[in-house]
């Protein structure tokens, strides 16, 4: 029979879970039920009792590596930490989820165990075995994986399940105890990318991407590029929407055009760029070539402003096309969400 376990993690406060860890606790539930295998949930934070407390509910086994040294992400005490609770739970199916901090160790401590690793799993189904689903080659291609090496351990695409939330309740966690390795890295702080990262949230419920034609001549024979950017930081700043870009905007950064100050290739969507997930996103002022919509592939609902009646986006790609300038429209847009505001 599996024995499944869920690594999860503290966000920045230290207590409560990351949402991404939450989201693997409804997948091992889930798993759980359906090979009615025991399912243990392993905590790595500095003080775990807020978030055991909140998976009291779950009905696992809670399991937790605890202390200060487990408040910083760093390789050596989080490799030691999952290595500790997948000891103590015998597990043959570990859950965790894609997160930069699990993501950097989880290879690591599946070799330390012998088993076998897959990464970008999106979701996960069977009733006798363990099937597994990611997409390949840019989204274009959906595997369904299964695996006898054993511990097999799945990470998480964050976005792909619920998060779990149950009735908080105290409850008792199994300290596993870790033996510290010699630590080489110190931890003095968190210092983010200056541009660009700020404007992307993963979380968000809107994508707005924004294309190279904000940056093109107009109708009057002028480029509007400080309008354009007043415009689009006003839109982002009212809806608190993520920030695509299309990879020609991103591009003329290199070629010494006049861009938008605030875009970076992080912030690039499509083939060669990141594929997040959105329930709806709305495109401006981009052409909608396939490259570039293949990026798009979970973003549920689709709209475009573009010039072009005859632009990508229109060919069947976009759910609702606007066949507009994106500055006035935007603009109104603004005044709306400025008048809407309580
Ligand atoms: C191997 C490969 C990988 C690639 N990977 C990516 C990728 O990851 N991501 C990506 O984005 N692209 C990628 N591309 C490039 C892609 O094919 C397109 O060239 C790019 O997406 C075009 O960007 P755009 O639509 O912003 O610019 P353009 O093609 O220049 O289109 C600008 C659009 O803006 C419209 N417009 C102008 N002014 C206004 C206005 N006032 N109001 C409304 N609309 C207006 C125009 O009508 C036009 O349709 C890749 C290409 C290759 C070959």
């Amino acid at each position: 029979m599996e024995s499944i376990l869920v690594l999860t993690h503290a966000d920045e406060s230290g207590a409560a879970l990351t949402r991404p860890s939450l989201e693997a606790v409804t997948a091992g539930l889930a798993l759980a039920a359906r090979l009615s295998a025991p399912l243990a949930i392993g905590i790595v934070a500095a003080d775990a009792t807020a978030a055991a407390n909140s998976l009291a509910s779950t009905g696992g086994r809670l399991l937790a590596v605890s202390g200060e040294a487990f408040a910083q992400p760093r390789y050596a005490t989080d490799a030691a930490a999952c290595e500790a609770l997948c000891r103590a739970a015998a597990a043959t199916i570990v859950l965790a989820p894609g997160s930069s901090r699990f993501t950097r160790v989880a290879a690591g401590v599946a070799h330390r165990l012998g088993g076998f690793i897959d990464t970008h799993i999106t979701s996960i189904a069977g009733t006798e075995s363990v099937e597994a689903t990611r997409w390949f080659y840019r989204q274009r291609i959906e595997a369904v994986l299964s695996r006898d090496a054993r511990p097999w351990f799945l990470l998480l695409d964050a976005g792909t399940h619920a998060a779990f939330t149950g009735e908080r309740a105290s409850f008792l966690v199994g300290e596993v105890p870790v033996e510290l390795p010699a630590i080489r890295t110190t931890v003095t702080g968190l210092r983010s990318p200056q541009q660009g990262a700020e404007t992307i949230r993963p979380d968000a419920k809107l994508l707005f991407v924004a294309g190279a034609g904000w940056t093109k001549k107009q109708p009057d024979g002028q480029t509007h590029v400080a309008e354009a950017a007043d415009l689009i930081l006003g839109f982002l700043r009212a809806t608190s929407a993520s920030l695509g870009s299309s990879k020609s905007l991103v591009d003329q950064g290199g070629e010494g055009q006049s861009v938008l100050p605030f875009l970076t290739h992080l912030n690039q969507i499509g083939q060669t760029g990141a594929t997040p997930r959105h329930p709806k996103g709305l495109s401006t002022c981009c052409h909608g070539e396939e490259p570039h919509v293949v990026g798009w592939r979970f973003i549920a609902e689709r709209r475009a402003i573009s010039l072009d009646p005859n632009c990508g986006w229109t060919r069947g790609k976009a759910d609702v096309v606007y066949v507009a300038d994106a500055f006035p429209v935007m603009a109104k847009l603004n005044a709306l969400l400025d008048a809407a505001k309580p």
